[in-house]
């Protein structure tokens, strides 16, 4: 018997590069934004469908059952997907992101690459979209993300979505004709995805007015509802059903359910490169160092523009600087504890204690033990420090029962 390792043999070469690039579903506020700018960047990509239970079945069925629930979710997407027969296979690639950090989301590439052998697909080629650059267990020579080409529509592109989506959750809750947000919200997202196309940043910034003015057009009822608020592992809190749609059903029994924004989540590298610095283990060369201040302000400086316009909304409420974050979190656990979301778990409880918001739901997928620590293992500690703080960790897989889920819930709101 021939035990050698036949490792997977399709690599995303040079003449690869027109083929159409599959990619799961992630979240409403920016997914449908991203074949936009990737197509800036040179390259055809395409949403997989929204993540569903098939997604979920599927994925158990040809990947690792004991990987966390987000790997899964992911890998049936990408699967269900080629499984439909739309695509010519030998001209059709698979790309997900990689985030470089120490947790999974580095290495689903291995779990995605046998998925594919498993389902027959061995043929199709991955890609690992790496914003840093460095890409871990890829050989994808055809594939080179064209960072300074799309960094500004990229990153104009995450502010919009993140925006939008806040002027949507806190109207959706409040509007007496239901429907009327989620129509102006898809309505932009699809003016935002052609702007998007024909690469004009700041074309976004007079987009986000008149949304601003659209929504504040929109006839509420006469209430002040409560908050909650919603954190957790990045995919699971923004894929609506990877969170088991418990922001729906948090809305349905009229609670606003106020989500970090996720520009929040891309921000930390301005403290742990910094704090990695200091402890010794970072990689990061002094001249990359150097320019990150740089970078925070001509960030820093695109938040603001978005901020000022959203701030002529009736409900936007300013957020914390990322400094400001990390020095809440820094009083519950060390900043160096970046598996995971890290210390943001900390401290974006702590902002939603400062602010009043003394219900906030953690959601947790399964298989993950980087999110176990840094959000359930501090538990006692977010507790001495803000006492009135009510917090569920709520653990989400595939095959959890819906009514268990909305009875902690319930537990919770009443
Ligand atoms: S943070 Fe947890 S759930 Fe998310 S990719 Fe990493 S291991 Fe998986």
């Amino acid at each position: 018997m021939n035990n050698e390792y036949i490792g997977y043999k399709a690599t995303f070469t040079k003449k690869d590069r027109r083929k159409t690039i599959l990619i799961p579903w992630f979240t409403d506020f920016l997914s449908p934004l991203i074949p936009a700018i990737m197509e800036v960047a040179g390259y055809r990509f395409v949403n997989c469908p929204k993540t569903s239970k098939t997604s979920a079945e599927i994925g158990l069925k040809y990947g690792n059952n004991e990987v966390c629930y987000p790997a899964t979710l992911v890998l049936g997407d990408l699967i269900a997907e080629l499984q439909t027969g739309k695509y010519d296979l030998n001209n059709v690639a698979v790309a997900i992101t990689q985030t470089g950090g120490q947790c999974r989301a580095t290495n689903y590439l291995s779990l995605i690459k046998q998925g594919l052998k498993n389902a027959g697909f061995e043929q199709i080629p991955t890609i690992a979209v790496a914003f840093g650059g460095r890409v871990y267990q890829n050989e994808q020579e055809g594939f080179r993300l064209p960072l300074f080409k799309i960094l500004n529509i990229g990153l104009n592109a995450l502010l919009f979505g993140d925006m939008l989506n806040q002027l949507f959750s806190a109207t959706v809750v409040r509007e007496k004709e239901r429907g009327k947000s989620q129509h102006f919200f898809d309505a932009y997202m699809e003016d935002a995805r052609k702007i998007v196309l024909k690469n004009k940043p700041k074309r976004l910034l007079k987009l986000l007015e008149n949304a601003v003015a659209d929504f504040n057009s929109i006839e509420i009822e006469d209430k002040q509802p409560e908050k909650i608020g919603l954190i957790g592992e990045i995919f699971v809190k923004y894929n609506s059903y990877g969170q088991a749609h418990i922001t729906d059903w948090l809305r349905s029994r009229g609670l606003e359910v106020e989500t970090p924004p996720m520009t929040t989540f891309f921000m930390q590298i301005f403290i742990n490169q910094t704090v990695n610095k200091e402890n010794g283990v970072g990689k990061t060369s002094r001249f990359a160092l150097k320019l990150l201040p740089l970078f925070y302000r001509f960030l820093n400086n695109r938040l603001k523009k978005f901020e000022t316009i959203a701030l002529q909304s009736r409900f936007y409420m300013p957020r914390e600087s990322i400094f400001e974050i990390a020095a809440h979190a820094k009083e519950i656990i060390d900043l160096s504890n970046q598996f995971g979301e890290g210390w943001l778990i900390a401290g974006e409880t702590a902002g939603f204690a400062r602010r009043n918001i003394h219900r906030v739901v953690c959601v947790q997928p399964f298989g993950c033990i980087a999110n176990h620590i840094v959000a359930k293992g501090i538990e006692r500690r977010l507790k001495q420090f803000y006492p009135e703080m009510n917090l569920l960790y709520l653990d989400i897989d595939g095959g959890m029962a819906e009514v268990n889920l909305h009875n902690r819930l319930h537990f919770l709101i009443r």
